[in-house]
């Protein structure tokens, strides 16, 4: 069967990995940053300068016109939002995505956090949905199709009375950012593309607390749910490899950062 799906090398995936390494790190940056009073725009200057100070390029910037380094988005922003001069307020959650070039391979990684102290709404809405980003990725290994892993993400969360937003979904990244497959945070067990040895994509589930109804603003990027409840963003770049599956991003940087506040 013909498809665009590009498999990587392992020499390819060495390099990846440190792209995406490079993002954790950025990512920890801008996690030391987050408290309330700060305005977006801080957080985007702190990525760019720490990715450039790396000599990688930060992947967002310019992309189809986003004018940043990082996509930050607030409360019932989903993703996308333009990082402006609003500032963080407590009770806020904010996804911080993020994306460097280096080498001539991108990262690309995301994680949502608290800002001051959050409902305990919010707090359940951000931790079920990195845990369904790890139920999505233990269901990525090779032999299995991309709909285990969009069942294993929306059947947890929908147990919950979450939305998955359905518009918007992970893919495979490389040379490009957005590359073949679209990794859908919805499915059905056994249907979809194969997952072969070399596919190397993103799992980012987006996940609203209420309907998983969205529109876009009309700055063309930031996405909104229409209820205007919040709404969780987490993602991760992996491998598949002999070895098995490997998680290239890591949140171990953040986590640290965070300590005991961790979600
Ligand atoms: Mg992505
Ligand atoms: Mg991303």
């Amino acid at each position: 069967m013909f498809h665009r799906i590009k498999l990587k090398s392992e020499a390819d995936i060495a390099l990846i990995r440190e792209s995406s390494l490079l993002v954790g790190k950025t990512l920890a940056e801008v996690a030391k940053a987050i408290r309330p009073g700060v305005p977006l725009i801080h957080l985007d200057k702190i990525a760019e300068e720490f990715i450039r100070d790396h000599k990688a390029v930060p992947s967002f910037k310019g992309y189809n016109g986003f004018p940043a380094a990082l996509c930050l988005s607030v409360n019932d922003v989903v993703v996308h939002g333009i990082p402006s001069t609003t500032m963080l307020e407590d009770g806020d959650i904010v996804s911080v995505d993020c994306g460097v070039y280096k080498n001539g391979f991108h990262g690309d990684y995301a994680y949502t956090f608290a800002v001051g102290e959050i409902s305990e709404e919010k707090r359940l809405l951000v931790k079920r949905t990195k845990e369904s980003l790890y139920l999505g990725i233990k269901a990525a290994k090779a032999g299995n199709t991309i709909g285990d892993i969009g069942y294993a993400v929306q059947h947890y969360v929908e147990s919950f009375g979450y939305g998955v937003v359905r518009e918007l979904c992970g893919h495979g990244i490389g040379r490009n950012m957005h590359e073949k497959p679209d990794i859908p945070n919805y499915g059905i067990s056994g249907k979809g593309e194969p997952l072969k040895l070399g596919m190397v994509f993103c799992i980012e589930p987006m996940i609203t607390q209420g309907s998983r109804r969205i529109y876009m603003e009309a700055d063309q990027w930031t996405i909104r749910t229409q209820d205007r409840l919040p709404a969780a963003h987490f993602e991760h770049q992996i491998a598949l490899t002999k070895e098995g599956t490997e998680v290239l991003s890591t949140y171990e940087y953040i986590e640290e950062v965070l300590g005991k506040n961790v979600i």
